[in-house]
């Protein structure tokens, strides 16, 4: 319930436009499918946004999310950024 409000209040003062939801002078587009699983999606009309970034979709374009809290990013000996969710999902579980 609590959560329900802290989220409520992430987009207050939002307005839908044509182009995306507006809020604070930029237009934000709604989260993709990378982003499921990720804490910081916030509901706004029925539509999902997040309020680290304006478009997620962009933001996986060039590999993980920085600010992605579901998966975690590891760089192996040839600097290739990889990532295991089930081992990143494992370690959150318990607290690492
Ligand atoms: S922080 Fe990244 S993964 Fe999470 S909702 Fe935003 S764009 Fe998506």
């Amino acid at each position: 319930m609590a959560e329900d409000k802290k989220k409520a209040s992430v987009f207050a003062g939002a307005v839908m436009t044509a182009e995306g939801m507006s809020f604070k002078g930029f237009i934000f587009s709604p989260v993709v499918e990378n982003c499921a699983g990720c804490e910081r999606v916030a509901a706004f009309e029925e539509q999902s946004f997040c309020p680290a970034y304006a478009d997620p979709a962009t933001k996986w374009t060039r590999g993980i999310c920085n600010f992605a809290t579901h998966v975690k990013a590891t760089v192996d000996k040839e600097g290739k950024t990889k990532v295991n969710p089930l081992k990143a999902s494992k370690r959150a579980a318990r607290g690492r």
